[in-house]
Order: C-alpha cells, then sequence, then structure tokens
C-alpha cells in the first residue's frame, strides 16, 4: 500500500482524529472564551498566522514565562516554539522585564536617542562584529533596507535569493524556481507587479547556478541565511558559504547574510561562530529578548559608498524607516539581553540541551524504523519527514509533509509540548530543563510509535 513519509494514510487519519478530539475536549474554557470573543477578529484570529496551528482552534494563552506557557484551561506546556524564535532565550527574562519596568516610567517613544541606545550600539559591534547599524521593528524591515542601499550603491536591480528561502514578508524576495525558472511564489495574496523584474532565484548548494545568475549583471545582492531554516533545514555544503564571497566580489555583488533565525548557532550567530564576512549583515527577533527589534548594519566600506551616494541624490524620503523604530524600549531591552541574557553561558546551555534533543529525536526515529531524520543548527533543533541531508528548496519541499507533520504537532501539544507551526522546529533556551528535553523526546517517541504501530 502507498505510504507517506513511510506511514499508512489511513492510520495517520485514525491517529488525527483522535488527537484533535482529545484536544477539544480538554479545552472548555478556551472554546467559550473564543465564542464570544473572537468575532471582531477576521477570521477569529488577530493575525491571521494564528490560524497556522495544528490544532482545531488555537490555544489562548493565560501566561508565558522561562520556558512554559498556560493556557487559559490551565494546561501548562513546554515551549519549544517560543514564539518562532522572537523568545528564544526564554519567555521575558528577568532582565529585559526589568528593563522594560525601568524604561516604562521614562517613556515609550520619542524619535531621539536615549543612552541606552549608545550602548546597545557599542554591544551590537562587540558582539556581531564592526558593522554600523540601523534599527527597525521587524527582520522584514531590516532586510528591506539593506536591499535597498545594495540597490543604492550598486545602481543595479536585481536581488538574488534562495529557492525556498524565507526573509519575512519582503516582496522582493517573494519567488522560487519553477522548471529553471524564476516565477512569483504561489499563494501571495494581491500581488500587483511583477517580482521577477527585481529578482531572481537560483538553488541553495549551487555555486553554477549563483555564477550563472551574476553574470547577468544585473544583482545588487545575494540575500541568504547561511542555513536555509525555513525549508525544513539545508546546511551549506563545505565552500558553498565562501564560494557566495568570492562570487559577489567577482561580479561586484554585495552579499547580505540574514541572521534571524541562525543566531541560534552561538555568540555572534553563525557569522561569528564560522568567521563569514558579510557585506551587510541581519538580525532579529530575539535579539531584544522579545521586544520587537531588528537590527541591519553594514561594513565601514559599504557605509563609505553609501555615504557617497548620499550626498548625491536628490533630496526627498529615502524610502526607508518607520515612525517607531528606534524607541527607547528597544534599546533597553536590546542592551539588557545582549549583557545579561544571550551570553556565552546560555549559548553553552542551549547548545548542550539541543545537542541532547536531537540525539533522543534520532533514537526515536530510528527505533520506530521511519525514513526520517532530526537536525540541529546550535539551539534550533528540526525533525524532518524524509531521509537527509537535504541539498537545496526542492528537496526541502519534496520531504515536507503537513498531513503527518500536523499529526506529530497535535500529538506533542496533548502531550503537554509546544513546537513551531510552520516548520517542525524546536528551540531549546537557556532556561529549558534537561527534564523538560527528556518529555519533549518521550512524547515524541510516544506520537511517533502510535503513528507506526496500528494494534495499539
Ligand atoms: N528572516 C528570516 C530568516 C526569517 O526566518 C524571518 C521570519 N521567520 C524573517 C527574516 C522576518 O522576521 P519578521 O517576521 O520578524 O519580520
Amino acid at each position: 500500500r502507498p505510504t507517506v513519509a513511510g506511514l499508512d494514510p489511513a492510520r495517520i487519519e485514525t491517529v488525527r482524529a483522535r488527537e484533535a478530539a482529545r484536544f477539544t475536549a480538554a479545552r472548555p474554557r478556551t472554546q467559550a472564551a473564543l465564542q464570544a470573543g473572537a468575532a471582531p477578529w477576521l477570521n477569529g484570529v488577530p493575525m491571521h498566522w494564528m490560524r497556522d496551528w495544528p490544532s482545531p482552534f488555537p490555544l489562548v494563552v493565560a501566561e508565558a514565562k522561562g520556558a512554559r506557557l498556560t493556557d487559559i484551561d490551565g494546561h501548562v506546556l513546554d515551549d519549544f516554539c517560543l514564539g518562532d524564535t522572537g523568545s528564544m532565550f526564554g519567555h521575558a527574562p528577568p532582565a529585559v522585564a526589568r528593563a522594560i519596568r525601568a524604561q516604562a516610567g521614562r517613556g515609550l517613544t520619542y524619535m531621539l536617542p536615549s543612552e541606552a541606545a549608545l550602548k546597545a550600539g557599542a554591544l551590537m559591534t562587540e558582539r556581531f562584529g564592526p558593522f554600523l547599524w540601523q534599527v527597525t521593528l521587524s527582520a522584514t524591515d531590516a532586510n528591506r533596507h539593506a536591499l535597498r542601499i545594495a540597490r543604492a550603491i550598486t545602481g543595479r536591480r536585481r536581488v538574488l535569493v534562495f529557492n525556498g528561502c524565507y526573509h519575512g514578508t519582503l516582496e522582493d524576495t517573494m519567488v522560487e524556481l519553477s522548471n529553471g525558472r524564476t516565477v512569483p511564489r504561489q499563494g501571495l495574496v494581491g500581488q500587483g507587479f511583477d517580482l521577477t523584474e527585481g529578482a531572481v532565484c537560483v538553488e541553495f548548494n549551487d555555486l553554477d547556478a549563483v555564477e550563472a545568475a551574476l553574470a547577468q549583471g544585473d544583482v545588487a545582492a545575494i540575500l541568504t541565511e547561511p542555513v536555509m531554516t525555513n525549508s525544513c533545514m539545508v546546511l551549506p555544503e563545505p565552500g558553498f558559504l565562501e564560494g557566495l564571497r568570492a562570487l559577489a566580489d567577482r561580479h561586484g555583488a554585495l552579499l547580505i547574510i540574514d541572521e534571524t533565525h541562525t543566531q541560534s548557532s552561538g555568540l555572534g550567530g553563525y557569522t561569528r561562530v564560522h568567521g563569514l564576512k558579510p557585506d551587510l549583515f541581519v538580525i532579529g527577533k530575539c535579539v531584544a529578548g522579545g521586544m520587537p527589534t531588528a537590527l541591519w548594519g553594514m561594513t565601514e566600506a559599504v557605509a563609505a559608498r553609501f555615504r557617497a551616494y548620499d550626498a548625491a541624490r536628490a533630496p526627498g524620503h529615502s524610502g526607508m524607516g518607520t515612525t517607531l523604530a528606534g524607541n527607547p524600549m528597544q534599546f533597553a531591552c536590546l542592551a539588557a539581553t545582549l549583557e545579561e541574557v544571550a551570553t556565552e553561558a546560555a549559548f553553552a546551555r542551549m547548545d548542550a540541551g539541543a545537542q541532547r534533543l536531537v540525539d533522543g529525536l534520532s533514537r526515536a526515529i530510528a527505533a520506530a524504523g521511519l525514513p526520517w531524520h532530526a537536525i540541529r543548527v546550535g539551539a534550533r533543533v528540526e525533525f524532518i519527514c524524509a531521509p537527509g541531508p537535504l541539498r537545496n528548496g526542492t528537496e526541502a519541499a519534496e520531504a515536507h509533509h503537513p498531513v503527518v507533520e500536523s499529526v506529530v504537532h497535535l500529538g506533542l501539544l496533548n502531550r503537554g509540548c509546544l513546537i513551531a507551526p510552520f516548520h517542525n522546529m524546536m528551540l531549546v533556551s537557556p532556561v529549558t530543563t534537561r527534564r523538560q528535553i527528556d518529555r519533549l523526546v518521550a512524547a515524541f517517541t510516544d506520537i511517533v510509535t502510535d503513528l507506526k504501530d496500528d494494534s495499539r
């Protein structure tokens, strides 16, 4: 009989129905609250991604502390989603909560620097390298602005991105490969202009394709994560990232490294851990401990070119910036996170915990005899319902089995473990305990054994 990711489709459906009923039966208060209060929001949620969880309806959260989250029915969950990286250092780290309380008495936004801003700049450079920084509210905006600088100083229009990439809802990057051609990504809402004029897409780990695209002479920048974390998890093959650097230089393009997710790699992100040399550097999500903050930085060489461009450009709006960006709350939280939360000791704990998790998941997969694998990038762990390693976005798309994955997610949730909805991602924070990790491994083992075995 045909299988899906090594499993019987009928068995998947049986387990799904049972797990969905179990989730629903355990949450009478949540159902009543949603019934009473969800209607004013479009389709019942304040942000449409909240409908993408595998449960019949979303959790309603009472509170989150450390690596635990409590819903309004009183279920205490071990949180390995951590806001899809926004809370990678744990929910409301005490040092960040203190910084928020202190700043709350001094104003929330005034479009001027604070002393904390000056301190945070020095901390950013010390941590991530000698970049000249700007702050935004989201990594989406940081990428948007970095790309504008690249276009400005090269006078070229295209961004080169990799098939299956994600850099936020930045239109310019919303392309994919279809039969070897760059096309707009499927499913975009209201896409009113042709994205392929500003972007070219090739496969990750394919330097020949990168070189062919760059040879056209119209690429302003390569924008990439060092590891593709939004397409399952695709690691760079040896020499690939160095190859990008060399090809960008040879063809007059810039290299933008997006560390929004791969900052899980360790102190200073993948860039510092692996000695990468980007022209522009982007980071966001948890960098300020969960306060909406992202930063983009450029090398002194890029800054010099930009200053010359800026001095010569026509007066008028730059097309960059948002009103609330650079508010003092961001800097208070950024400084507190860099100084007291995202420390070397914190990364050491995250790394050890994530290794324990990936080992446990790998054992469970082997014991169930499934053709799957587990992989990690620092504190970031993923199980993938296909053999690995994956080499590019096309392989990652083929490895993605939403029907199987959503049952595993829901089964984990019913066993007290929350993992990220859009991918099979689990984050280990500095406050995640070994016991929580072992519980997740046990829950995963239980659900995959159950999916495999219909005699139970
Ligand atoms: N870059 C990468 C690599 C991301 O994964 C994401 C979000 N998943 C973003 C940028 C955008 O972050 P945000 O949604 O906070 O703007």
